[in-house]
């Protein structure tokens, strides 16, 4: 696979995926730059080199139309300060040949957002999935997007996908494009392999012991991390709202905690599969219990299995954290995916703080942690200990899809899988 470090971009145009999907506030101006920042040293290492610059990324979900809202338009010049070049933009992302050709070394075009287009996404535009015509208009809009990919390839020599964001989606830019280029002439970003490398060090790489720690609301949306984890780790800490879908299926009571009342066989499996499969399955004994889903609520520590009537789980309670703290520590290789209480609640972050801080401590003893998929990333980044851990994942979705042990298109793309 060719590499972005043995590629010499000496007079070639680079056509680059981004995310430079950053929020806006009202007035359009960013608020958090964090991924214009993650896509600098690819763009840096092109421009250094001596090549040009064709800069692509969506922005929002416009939804296949033209709208100002979600315009690249509003970021152009904080791309252009951030690269500390100036930037041209093309206004229409399928008809931007000309300003691509006339690039010439050490320049930067910046193109529209890609999703003004339905052929980015490639998803039939106004029919529901349930109409008869639904899979003719489907294949129409397939052809479409290849030929969409086809012109936004013409306009470079190479192609570099640093989006991790949405390597999860078979869109235009993240992997059809890539069949209008040879093996030689397209690679991952710095921002991908890094990624790809922290993902590789949980799943492959692995040095023991390993804790995972899956957190959030409910069981069913981790089932599928859950069960690839299965086989790899040694401590499983299932913590958050899970809790009390683990606690009722063992006859617990949970009084109003959020529970998954479908999902209770399949708790018992868990727990089923853990054992036979030597995994040590840590679950919350104790909870902070409050009488409303409010941070101002009443508390009382109780235990995990008998909450009274009336009052719901939101935060681990002391003894947990020990519990769950004591499991990370002596770990090797660590995974936060999700919080263990509502953090968003000042009053509720014990337990998540409780995690954070322990990983921090594995990790100063050497240990690789890797926290990603969106609100534990909140978290370490609400305690202030984003740059304690080892990696911190910049996809949520993404991240969460190649933990599950599923190929990202993105990647497979560039790979020629
Ligand atoms: P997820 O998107 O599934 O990772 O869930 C994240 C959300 O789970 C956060 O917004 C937390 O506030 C929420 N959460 C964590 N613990 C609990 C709990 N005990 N009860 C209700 N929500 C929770």
């Amino acid at each position: 696979m060719q590499t972005i470090d043995n590629f010499n971009f000496a007079g070639k145009k680079a056509i680059v995926r981004v995310d430079f999907n950053v929020p806006l506030d009202e007035n359009g101006k960013i608020t958090d730059d964090t991924r214009i920042r993650g896509a600098l040293p690819t763009l840096k290492k092109i421009l250094a080199d001596g090549g040009s610059l064709i800069v692509m990324s969506h922005m929002g979900k416009p939804k296949g139309k033209v709208n100002a809202k979600f315009s690249l338009a509003q970021i152009k010049d904080a791309v252009a300060a951030a690269l500390g070049v100036a930037v041209e933009f093309a206004p229409d992302c399928a008809k931007a040949a000309d300003k691509a050709a006339a690039l010439k070394p050490g320049e930067v075009l910046l193109l529209e957002n890609l999703r003004f287009y339905p052929e980015e996404e490639g998803k039939p535009v106004g029919i529901e999935k349930d109409d008869p015509a639904y899979d003719a208009a489907k294949k129409e809009m397939k052809a479409r997007q290849k030929e969409f990919a086809k012109t936004l390839a013409s306009y470079a020599d190479c192609y570099v996908n640093d989006a991790f964001g949405t390597a999860h989606r078979k869109h235009a830019s993240t992997a059809v494009i890539a069949d209008y280029f040879d093996a030689d002439n397209k690679m991952l970003g710095y921002l991908m392999e890094k990624e790809v490398k922290a993902v590789d060090n949980v799943l492959s790489d692995i040095k023991r012991p390993f804790t995972a720690i899956m957190g959030g609301s409910k069981v069913s949306t981790k089932i599928g991390i859950i069960e690839n984890l299965m086989d790899k780790v040694d401590n499983l800490i299932l913590c958050g709202g899970m809790t009390y879908t683990f606690a009722k299926a063992q006859g617990g009571n949970v009084g109003c905690s959020i529970c998954e009342n479908d999902k209770l066989d399949l708790a018992l499996d868990i727990i089923k599969k853990a054992q036979e499969k030597g995994v040590n399955l840590v679950l919350g004994t104790d909870c902070v219990a409050a009488d409303a889903f409010s941070n101002d609520a009443n508390t009382q520590v109780v235990p995990a299995n008998n909450i009274p009537e009336g009052w719901e789980g939101l935060d681990a309670g002391p003894e947990t954290r020990k519990l769950f703290a004591e499991a990370i520590k002596g770990a090797k290789t660590i995974l936060w995916n999700g919080p263990a209480g509502v953090f968003e609640f000042d009053n509720f972050t014990a337990g998540s703080r409780a995690i954070a801080d322990a990983i921090v401590e594995a990790t100063a003893n050497g240990a690789f942690s890797l926290v990603g998929g969106g609100d534990s990333v909140a978290c370490v980044n609400k305690f202030g200990v984003a740059d304690k851990v080892s990696y911190v994942s910049t996809g949520g979705g993404a991240l969460l899809e190649a933990i599950e042990g599923k190929v990202l298109p993105g990647i497979a793309a560039i790979k020629g899988e």
